[in-house]
């Protein structure tokens, strides 16, 4: 086998170059950053002000034999097997492998991005992130809103997660009962998948949060910091926290047709095999997958590649695994697949360590040398397997 050029050195572009790297295969990860962030901490640095030390050297994850280069990729030529980079570099390919991940564009919404650049927010970077923390620092009472702009966005957990977080800031510093929290959202309950809103509902509830539903934001002005929704509404709010819309990256491909609208890559959603190709592959956050946009997708995607590329029979079966903070010590995962709805996972205080965790066995588990561990978590936590193992604990987590 010849060699294998992954584009995007992220989660998934990570994780899969040292799994090949492994078996002899000759492998080159171009990525447009030397750095790689573990975007999940940007929550808690945005809203409980975490230190910012979330980065890494990419060179540095990589397995020793794996080359490196520091280069953005403008286009890529299916047929001809070849990437171009902005700087001329070219870059043949026997396999390719995109995983350039998504990147929050406020500038979509007209008024988002200057909100985005006074107020910040946790879905564009450690700066945006220590720009939010900055605001709710002098915030002294008032009206946060807080949502997603769009329905897809990077983790769907975190804007719910989002408001929960600011509901217990606003607690601790005695401002609660001088604000006033609205969470906003395009879908029509406050987590899209009815098993977890069944949580997260009464929660919010429980807190006194204001929840409106198919609110899909149109434009924000933003001198008044009102959000304007498609539907007619408004909302008129002292601090605006909106997580951006996304799409892929801004990279050119020939044939088009490999890309949707928002630029994500149309892959078949079992090979993840790139519409069209014999040997074009796209992972996490920059394909078109039906299922959501998180790390555990990513790295389950460079699994499933990664045996395709061995010669193994290997399908995506489409598992979600997002830990979701409740914001009360406790937390639990939304888990599902192609074939099996979300589960209602009961809140533990475990489920929530488990997220804290994971800043930590992050990096650890880019090495690759961990998959047996991993193989059985999955496996063992799969919604099916669940179901098929345990009927009474199924019963009552789905109750
Ligand atoms: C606030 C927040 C909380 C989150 N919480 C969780 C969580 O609890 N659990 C979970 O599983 N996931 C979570 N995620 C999501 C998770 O971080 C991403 O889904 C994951 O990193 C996606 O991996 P990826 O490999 O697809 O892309 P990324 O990790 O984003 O990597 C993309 C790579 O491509 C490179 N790149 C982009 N464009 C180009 C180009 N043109 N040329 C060359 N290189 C390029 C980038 O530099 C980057 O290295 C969270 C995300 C956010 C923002």
């Amino acid at each position: 086998m010849g060699g294998v050029l992954i584009l995007g050195g992220g989660t998934g572009g990570t994780l899969l170059a040292n799994m090949l790297a492994r078996r002899g295969i000759e492998i080159t990860v171009v990525s447009e950053s030397p750095e790689h962030l573990f975007q999940p901490a940007l929550l808690y640095i945005a809203l409980a002000g975490a230190g910012a030390d979330i980065v890494r050297d990419e060179r540095a994850l990589l397995a020793k034999r794996v080359r490196f280069a520091r280069e953005r990729i403008v286009r890529v030529n299916l047929a001809a097997h070849r990437a171009e980079a902005a700087s001329g570099a070219r870059f043949d390919y026997d396999s390719l492998v995109v995983a350039t991940g998504a990147r929050a564009e406020p500038a979509q919404i007209p008024g988002l991005a200057e909100i985005a650049e006074r107020y910040g927010n946790y879905h564009s970077g450690i700066t945006a992130a220590q720009k939010l923390w900055k605001a709710l620092d002098s915030f002294r009472g008032g009206t946060v809103a807080v949502g997603q702009a769009s329905p897809i966005c990077v983790c769907p957990p975190s804007p719910v997660e989002g408001v929960l977080l600011i509901d217990k800031l606003l607690r601790r510093r005695w401002l609660r009962s001088k604000s006033r929290l609205i969470f906003f959202t395009p879908f029509p309950r406050t987590y899209p998948a009815e098993p977890i809103n069944e949580i997260v509902e009464p929660l919010l509830k429980a807190r006194g949060i204001e929840v409106k539903t198919f609110f899909d934001v149109d434009r924000v002005e933003p001198a008044s910091r009102t959000i304007f929704s498609i539907e007619g509404e408004r909302i008129d709010c002292d601090l605006p926290i909106i997580v951006p819309p996304v799409c892929g990256a801004d990279v050119a491909y020939e044939p088009d047709g490999a890309l949707n609208a928002d630029r994500f890559i149309a892959v078949d959603k079992k090979t993840l095999r790139i519409k069209d190709t014999d040997s074009a592959y796209a992972i996490g956050d920059a394909t078109d997958l039906p299922t959501s946009k998180a790390g555990a997708g990513a790295h389950l995607q460079a699994k499933t590649v990664f045996r395709e590329l061995m010669g193994e029979p290997a399908e995506f079966n489409g598992r979600t695994h997002c830990a979701f903070d409740l914001g009360n010590g406790t937390g639990t995962f939304v888990i599902s697949s192609y074939s099996a709805p979300a589960v209602r996972y009961p809140p533990t205080r475990i489920k929530r360590l488990m997220k804290m965790l994971m800043g930590r066995v992050y990096w650890l588990s880019l090495s690759g040398l961990f998959e047996t561990i991993f193989n059985w978590y999955f496996s063992w936590t799969a919604p099916e397997r669940l179901a098929a193992r345990w009927p009474r604990f199924w019963r009552r987590a789905n109750r």
